[in-house]
């Protein structure tokens, strides 16, 4: 439990603390509970309470007469009273998304990259692609925090850029974060995607489960999202997470780093998809997803070729999974990211048996697999819950939103 202080100094830090609790209480949590929770006087948490109120952060409800005390008023989150966008860069679609203080989706948005990017053109599509979902969104700028944007590492961190993701050369080395900023005049974060994922997750993990976490994102390449004291872990240079040449499949395919099997190698979906159509040819990674899709689908059916080519698929994410989870004794593992989404109704069934038969696993508990809570894009919906946290969670050493 995290404890507030009555310093007048650290005002902001108690507001969010309070917050935070109350968001994390749909049911409502009154000032007495707040009070015992946070260690605030009640006065200092009574100041707090009619400070969010006034700015519309949180509302009364009706008061609840119980027993023979004062009748205790509920005070819940508005979450339409702050937004953020996210957006995520992908190298098979551009996802765009406006949350509420819930992290609820309130306006979607996909494109597909252009085929031969200008980079020139870059910027002011992403620009103009976030103004247009916020008119159509018909939310006050006022009331939009931030725009959050989720990439494939490594990044730069400290500049706000991407640095050589493979799969996104145009994107390398363009000052985003910057000229996203001055393009929207709106605050802008740019995370690792998988980071982005994990915080999003822990944005709404209301009941708090995920205090130790893995989350495996299984997009155009798998990476990790990890937490630890419920608390997002970057690493030194906000790039922690890669996990594709953790070993799985000794005898499988070669992977760029010269050895065979690597997970991320093991896991592609041009891998998978030449699997099950017993050729190697090379598809745009469009097309892989759509098939990928169409071959979960037969597998469920019982199509036998597609059901081996996704029980092999688990038994190698298992095997990496078991590894990660024994490095750091999560026990919780999340699953989620584009890939995920299409082949999670073949793959999940084989991945929990496959988990509760390892030979490897050292941990005491067994892993607690979940699929992730963010409806849409994970990665998008992650990043615009970047800026929430960064703006309202109650973390001293934590990231804050500076205006740069
Ligand atoms: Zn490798």
């Amino acid at each position: 439990m995290r404890r507030g202080s009555n310093l007048p100094a650290v005002g902001t830090y108690n507001q969010t603390l309070v917050l935070d609790l109350i968001r994390r209480s749909p049911a409502g949590v009154s000032r007495i509970e707040l009070a015992e929770r946070t260690g605030l006087s009640a006065q200092t948490l009574s100041n707090v309470a009619r400070k969010l109120v006034d700015e519309g952060m949180i509302v009364e409800g009706a008061p609840i007469i119980a027993g023979k005390g004062k009748p205790r008023t509920p005070l819940r989150l508005n979450p339409q009273a702050r937004y953020a966008l996210g957006i995520h860069l992908d190298p098979a679609v551009d996802t765009f998304v406006l949350a509420d203080m819930n992290g609820a989706v309130v306006a979607h948005a996909e494109h597909a990259p252009r085929p031969a990017p200008d980079a020139a053109r870059l910027l002011p599509d992403l620009a103009e692609r976030a103004n247009a979902l916020l008119d159509r969104a018909g939310i006050h700028r006022d009331r939009v925090l931030g725009i959050g944007v989720a990439a494939p590492g490594p990044i730069d961190l400290d500049r706000g850029m991407l640095l050589q993701p493979p799969l996104l050369p145009a994107w390398h080395h363009v000052p985003l974060r910057e000229e996203l900023r001055s393009a929207t005049g709106l605050p802008v974060m740019v995370e690792k995607d998988v980071v982005a994922a994990m915080v999003g997750e822990l944005w709404v993990d209301t009941e708090q489960r995920l205090t130790e976490a893995i989350f495996f994102y299984f997009g155009a390449g798998v990476g990790v999202g990890l937490a630890t004291d419920a608390t997002p872990v970057r690493g030194r240079t906000g790039n922690a997470g890669d996990v594709a040449h953790i070993v799985v499949e000794p005898d499988g395919p070669l992977c760029q780093c010269g050895r065979r099997g690597c997970l991320g190698v093991a896991l592609a979906p041009e891998r998978l998809v030449a699997d099950a159509a017993g050729d190697s040819s090379e598809r745009p990674p469009s097309e892989s997803r759509a098939m990928l899709g169409r071959l979960a689908q037969a597998a469920t059916k019982g199509d036998t070729v597609a059901a081996e080519v996704f029980e092999r698929a688990a038994a190698a994410l298992a095997r990496g999974l078991v590894v990660l989870n024994n490095l750091l004794d999560a026990d919780v593992v999340v699953i989620g990211g584009p890939i995920w989404n299409r082949i999670a109704p073949a793959v999940e069934p084989a991945l929990r048996k496959a988990l509760v038969r390892s030979q490897e696993i050292t941990t005491t508990r067994g892993i607690s697999l979940y699929g992730t809570r963010l409806s849409t894009d994970v990665a998008a919906l992650g990043a615009a819950c970047l800026v929430l946290d960064g703006a309202f969670t109650a973390r001293p050493a934590g990231l804050m939103i500076t205006p740069s």
